[in-house]
């Protein structure tokens, strides 16, 4: 199977990613756990690139080739052959990012998008996509807490609040592949939230 984390800055994506792979290992599946932009050689390299600085400037029509271009080849070089032998695959963020971020956030537009996932990914989806759901307030303070704040999240609430829009509506026009997880309450709660979800869809 494989099961995406999606959502804005802050939200706990990347320790919740580590808690389902141990979930699905505590009964007997191996899991990769991967990560976009990256997960690969090249796609780690674009995305040392594309967090740089500088890069704010390139714009949004390089932007989504370069996470495109990211995608691709992670895709080829690692979640294809792990689910071909059998693996479940964990990634921290896919496709819902570019369409929030580059197609919402920057104002690209869904149709470039979705043209860019058809060659991309064709009919490959994932089997399940966690929103971890929060306040771009609350998100853009816990990852200043932690002092993580790359030159994405460097960015008005505005923005943010386009991305999470973008999430929430994609979620609810897609059910059957997508949970809404309220990220707000204390890591343990999410935590608890994010169990009860595996335990009814897997
Ligand atoms: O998940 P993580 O926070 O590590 O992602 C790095 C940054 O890349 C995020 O802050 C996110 O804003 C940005 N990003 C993006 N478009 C994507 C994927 C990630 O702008 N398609």
């Amino acid at each position: 199977r494989f099961i995406t984390l999606e959502g804005g800055e802050g939200a706990g994506k990347s320790t919740h990613a580590a808690a389902i792979r141990d979930w699905l290992q505590a009964r007997g599946r191996e899991v990769v756990l991967t990560r976009e932009p990256g997960g690969s050689p090249l796609a780690e390299e674009i995305r040392r690139v594309v967090l740089q600085p500088w890069a704010e400037g390139v714009g949004a029509e390089s932007e989504v080739l370069l996470m495109f271009a990211a995608r691709a080849a992670h895709l080829k070089a690692t979640v294809l052959p792990a689910l071909a032998a059998g693996r479940d695959v964990v990634c921290d963020r896919f496709i819902d990012s570019s369409y929030a971020y580059q197609g919402a956030g920057k104002g690209l537009g869904e149709q470039h998008i979705a043209a860019l996932e058809r060659l991309v990914l064709g009919d490959f989806r994932a089997d399940l996509t966690l929103v971890f759901d929060l306040p771009p307030e609350q998100g853009l303070a816990r990852a200043r807490g932690r002092g993580e704040v790359n030159r994405f999240e460097d960015e008005s609430l505005a923005y943010m609040g386009r991305v999470r829009e973008c999430f929430l509506r994609r979620a609810a026009a897609d059910p059957r592949r997508c949970v809404v997880i309220d990220a707000a309450p204390p890591l343990e709660r999410v935590r608890e939230s994010l169990h009860a979800v595996l335990e009814g869809r897997l």
